[in-house]
């Protein structure tokens, strides 16, 4: 369990840096993305970006969170280390600092995330995300359970679950916050002030929890060709001071900062002037 209380006196004390941030990304050993993480440096380099964080997916033992193809087995976890800390190294010689994070998941059965937050209490990693994965069996299998099946019923379950993720204090940010736009769980197109409701109320947990949420840049490459969350959301979260860190769940290397010039732009007009990344589970702030 991550200790949140009394979080934003605590981090009124930590440094603000200028560094240039992207604390999502993913290495091989999940078995849908490319490249050594030493080329995930190298891509960093070239972008100008002088700190990434790796954020495989999490190993989960229950079979309704997909294996094969979508995460690393417990196994492979000291790879995992090992991979990463080799990129560390080579880091240090081209000025880019790399971290180990994790990206956990975040599902309303408690029993199905036993083994995960097990797993979370013995390692220690700088960076966790949380992420609510729709697409996987155990979230659809669960919206069946419960009889949820019109765009609003999910809509409103998705946001209550993520909203009782970010009240867990399992996590340091939560990753796509608005990904049940894509992936084909709900019927027509995802439209935030149609659900102002249910996304104000979740927004207002996040704002309580303190806790971040993340501005992720492949919302650009996929779906409906937009940033997550959605501006509008963006702008609700703004609103709130929810602070925020910034990925863009590279699972190439190419991938690696991308999008990231437009959309800090974009904020800066929205009035945002400083995001955040995690070090030993600490939230740093780096000015915009
Ligand atoms: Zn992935
Ligand atoms: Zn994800």
């Amino acid at each position: 369990m991550l200790d949140t209380a009394g979080l934003s006196e605590s981090y009124m004390a930590l440094p603000i840096t200028h560094k240039r941030i992207d604390s999502h990304m993913h290495t091989p050993l999940c078995g849908h993305a490319y490249g050594d993480p030493i080329e995930y440096v190298d891509a960093a380099v070239d972008s100008g970006i002088s700190l990434i964080t790796f954020t495989c997916h999490i190993p989960m033992k229950d079979d309704r969170f997909a294996q094969e193809g979508i995460r690393m087995n417990h196994d492979d976890v000291p790879t995992y280390k090992a991979i990463v800390e080799e990129a560390c190294q080579y880091g240090k010689s081209v000025g880019v600092e790399v971290l180990l994070g994790i990206e956990a998941e975040i599902h309303p059965d408690q029993e199905a995330m036993q083994d995960m937050n097990n797993f979370l209490d013995t390692q220690s990693f700088d960076f966790v995300l949380g992420s609510l994965h729709h697409q996987l069996p155990a979230f659809r299998i669960w919206l069946k359970n419960n009889s949820f099946s019109s765009d609003e019923e999910i809509v409103a379950a998705y946001f209550h679950c993520l909203g009782e993720g970010a009240m867990s204090g399992l996590y340091h940010s939560l990753s796509h916050p608005d990904v049940i736009r894509v992936y084909g769980t709900l019927m027509r197109t995802f439209k935030p002030a149609d659900h102002q409701a249910v996304i104000t109320q979740f927004l207002d947990k996040v704002a309580d929890s303190g806790i971040c949420m993340e501005i992720n840049t492949s919302g650009l490459i996929k779906g409906d060709f937009i940033v997550h969350p959605d501006p509008l959301i963006m702008d609700w979260a703004i609103e709130r001071e929810i602070p925020f860190t910034i990925g863009s769940d590279s699972h190439t290397p190419h991938m690696v900062g991308q999008f990231f010039e437009p959309v800090i732009a974009e904020l800066k007009t929205k009035g945002l002037s400083k995001l955040h990344y995690f070090k030993n589970g600490e939230r740093i702030t780096v000015q915009l």
